[in-house]
């Protein structure tokens, strides 16, 4: 607590105690560093200043400002709890902990953050930096990756918080773990806690927190099929239960290997009712790789050029839409879909 005045990064969530906001900062910080995350809470408090403009808005756009910070599905379900906040609440979040979990995607740390940096509830926050600092300060061996391990860090933050500043002490425990008790080369040197931090005193710094690995990540195979046809670009909405739902890409021909034999091209096209322009032909763009927290993808890029427009029945089955290549810009798109379009079409 003492630490904290000295050393806080200035940042635009921590000037204001609007439940709106504060979530907002919450949802976009997950998974993410803040310097990534700053331009974006800052895009979306500009466009959406309120919760019932961010429930209002289409979730096109919601996506397109959401693009190049991953995990899209946190983007749907702030969309789903702003529009949830006000058919549900009338525009107004509930103003506890036990209510802010009723929330759709509101989980225990961020209906805590939210629980005290608004309302001041006496409610610890428990994040990834959290963690740590009382895995190393208090010694405690418990496998962080282990739900049931929650429990334990749980009980000692909360003797820990104080009533009487518990916003504070969230704020600094976290800011603390953030800038000083880093994962790696935390400055134990020059650390207030030194003394204390059962981790420095028994030289088991770079062993805690315990966190078990994570299963190993799949790899899959992308074959992206851009069709063209004059100025026209052939892309399709993806569906629910894959990564990327709502986002836009290209036809697409998954495989267990990064090759795509010519043959195998062919009959796509065919299958679509199209017809190659072989006077336009275009070599394929390698492997752009893309890693998500449990699958990698690897895409290649098979320019297509049409002869005429797909016929409307085979496009509709394939989920298709056409548009020209102005419209394909304002789409939401994973990342490596908006790198290949703006990088390698012409
Ligand atoms: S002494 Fe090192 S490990 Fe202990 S709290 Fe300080 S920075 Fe973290």
């Amino acid at each position: 607590m003492d630490w904290y005045p000295r050393h806080r990064r200035d940042l635009p969530w921590r000037h204001t105690r609007d439940p709106y906001a504060i979530w907002l900062s919450e949802v976009i910080l997950q998974q993410t560093r803040v310097k990534q995350g700053l331009p974006y809470y800052l895009t979306f408090i500009n466009s959406y200043p309120t919760v019932q403009d961010l429930a209002a808005a289409p979730q096109d756009e919601v996506l397109r400002h959401w693009q190049g910070l991953g995990y899209y599905s946190r983007a749907r379900n702030m969309h789903h709890t702003a529009q949830q906040v006000v058919s549900e609440y009338g525009g107004r979040f509930p103003d506890s902990y036990a209510g802010l979990l009723q929330l759709r995607g509101v989980g225990q740390y961020t209906a805590a953050a939210i629980a005290s940096f608004a309302y001041d509830e006496r409610v610890a926050v428990l994040d990834g930096n959290v963690f740590r600092v009382l895995a190393r300060v208090f010694g405690l061996a418990q496998d962080i990756a282990v739900p049931a391990s929650r429990k334990v860090f749980q009980q000692l933050a909360d003797t820990l918080i104080p009533a009487d500043q518990p916003a504070e002490f969230n704020q600094a425990i976290m800011e603390f773990g953030a800038i000083q008790c880093t994962p790696l080369k935390p400055d134990c040197l020059f650390c207030p806690l030194q003394s204390q931090c059962y981790a420095f005193q028994h030289g088991l710094v770079s062993e805690l927190p315990v966190k078990s690995k994570a299963k190993a990540a799949r790899t899959r195979y992308f074959h992206y099929l851009v069709l063209r046809y004059a100025n026209t670009v052939y892309m399709r909405k993806r569906g629910p239960k894959d990564i990327w739902e709502g986002l836009y890409d290209f036809h697409l021909q998954e495989t267990d290997s990064g090759e795509l034999p010519a043959v195998t091209l062919l009959s796509a096209v065919e299958a679509l009712g199209g017809q190659l322009d072989t006077s336009r032909a275009e070599e394929p763009v390698q492997a752009l790789r893309h890693i998500l927290s449990h699958q990698k993808v690897e895409a290649k890029f098979h320019p297509v050029w049409l002869q005429e427009p797909l016929p409307e029945a085979s496009r509709l089955q394939a989920g298709l839409s056409a548009f020209s290549a102005g419209q394909i810009e304002e789409l939401p798109k994973p990342i490596m879909i908006a790198n290949y379009i703006s990088n390698k079409m012409k």
